[in-house]
C-alpha cells in the first residue's frame, strides 16, 4: 500500500476530503444497509431538520499507526455507546451499535493510504454523524435520517512540545443541569461559539465552564474533560451529569490506577479548590491530555506549580502511558485496540 504524498508533520487540524465515505440512510423507519462513496457532498431539503432545528449528532475518534505496522483504532465500541445516548436525547433512531463499529472499520479500509506513518506525529480524525435529512417545519423530529462517516488526516496536535495553556473562568454557561451537556450534539457547540471567540479575543486558550446552577463547580471546557492532580498525587476527575464523558478522561483514570498504581477519584470539585492542585490538564482524543499552567478567575490568577514550560510529572507518566498504548509500545487492554486488517 502506497502512502499519499502529504507533508504529515506538517498537516494542521482541518478537513482534507479522502477517497471514500461511508453512508447510511433512515427512511420509512428502517436503516438501509448503507455503502462507501466517492461523493463528499449533501443534497437535502432547504428546509431539512438539521437545518432549521439543529437535529444532529456527532462522534470523534482517531486511527493511528503503531510502532510495528498496524492500523488501529482506539475503543470504537465507546463511540457506539456514546452515540446511541446521543440519538435517543435528540428522538433521532439508533444507529446499531455493532453496525456502527464496522461502518468506522470499512472508512478507515477505504482510506488506508491516508493513515499516517508511525512516528510522525499525524493521526486519522474520524468523524462519524447522524442529522435529520427530511422536511420539519412545524418542531418535532425529522422523519428521515442520513448516517456518514467521513475521514481526514490532522497533524500532530503539540508541535514542537506540549506548551501548557491558560485559561479563563467563562462568565458563559455551556450545559443546564437536566439539558444536553452529556451528549455529543452540534447544538452544545453551536452556543459555545461566541464564548470561545471572547476567550481568544481576550487572550486566553479555553474556557473552563462552571456548574450552570450553582457556579461553584468545575464543570469542562468546550470540547474536552478536567483532569487534576493534587499535591499526594491523586488523579481528581469533576463528576457532574452535564459532562461529556470523555473515552480519553475514562482511558487516562484507568491508565492511572491500572497502569501508573495512582489514586484515583470521580467527584464534584469545586472552583475554590482549583488553588490547591499540582496540575490541570484537558482531555480529549485530539491531543489525549493537553496540560494547563493557569486559570484566571476574573483577574486572579491560580499558577500551577507545574508551571508554563512543560508538562506536569503525572500528567506527563499519564499522557505517554496512554499514546504509548495506542502506538503499540505498550501492551493495550483487552478489547481497546481494534485493528483495521
Ligand atoms: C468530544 C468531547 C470531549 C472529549 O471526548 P473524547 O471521547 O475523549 O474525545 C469532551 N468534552 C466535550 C464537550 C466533547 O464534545
Amino acid at each position: 500500500m502506497d502512502k499519499k504524498n502529504i507533508d504529515w508533520s506538517n498537516l494542521g487540524f482541518g478537513y482534507i476530503p479522502t477517497d471514500k465515505r461511508f453512508v447510511a440512510n433512515f427512511k420509512n423507519g428502517a436503516w438501509d444497509e448503507g455503502e462507501l462513496t466517492s461523493d463528499s457532498m449533501i443534497t437535502m431539503s432547504e428546509c431539512a431538520g438539521v437545518l432549521q432545528y439543529a437535529q444532529t449528532i456527532f462522534e470523534g475518534m482517531k486511527a493511528y499507526t503503531t510502532e510495528d505496522g498496524r492500523i488501529v483504532t482506539f475503543r470504537p465500541d465507546l463511540n457506539a455507546q456514546r452515540f446511541e445516548e446521543s440519538a435517543k436525547r435528540l428522538e433521532m433512531p439508533v444507529y446499531p451499535q455493532d453496525k456502527f463499529v464496522e461502518a468506522i472499520v470499512e472508512t478507515i479500509k477505504a482510506n488506508k493510504e491516508f493513515v499516517p506513518p508511525y512516528g510522525s506525529g499525524a493521526t486519522l480524525y474520524i468523524r462519524p454523524y447522524m442529522f435529520g435529512i427530511s422536511p420539519v417545519i412545524g418542531v418535532k423530529p425529522a422523519q428521515d435520517y442520513q448516517f456518514r462517516t467521513f475521514c481526514t488526516p490532522v497533524g500532530p496536535y503539540f508541535k514542537g512540545g506540549a506548551k501548557p495553556i491558560t485559561i479563563k473562568i467563562s462568565d458563559f454557561d455551556r450545559a443546564a443541569p437536566h439539558g444536553t451537556g452529556h451528549i455529543k450534539a452540534g447544538l452544545n457547540y453551536a452556543m459555545s461559539l461566541h464564548a470561545i471567540v471572547t476567550a481568544h479575543n481576550e487572550g486566553f486558550d479555553e474556557n473552563m465552564y462552571l456548574d450552570a446552577a450553582t457556579r461553584t463547580k468545575v464543570e469542562e471546557t468546550g470540547g474536552a474533560n478536567f483532569l487534576f492532580v493534587t499535591k499526594d498525587n491523586k488523579v481528581v476527575t469533576p463528576k457532574s451529569n452535564s459532562i461529556l464523558p470523555s473515552i480519553t478522561r475514562r482511558s487516562l483514570m484507568y491508565v492511572a490506577k491500572e497502569y501508573l498504581g495512582l489514586e484515583v477519584e470521580e467527584r464534584e470539585v469545586f472552583k475554590d479548590e482549583l488553588k490547591d492542585f499540582a496540575e490541570c490538564g484537558l482531555c480529549g482524543t485530539a491531543a489525549v491530555i493537553s496540560p494547563v499552567g493557569k486559570i484566571v478567575d476574573h483577574g486572579e490568577e491560580i499558577c500551577f506549580p507545574s508551571g508554563m514550560e512543560e508538562m506536569g510529572p503525572i500528567t506527563k507518566k499519564l499522557y505517554e502511558t496512554l499514546t504509548g498504548i495506542q502506538m503499540g509500545r505498550i501492551e493495550a487492554p483487552e478489547g481497546w485496540l481494534v485493528e483495521i486488517k
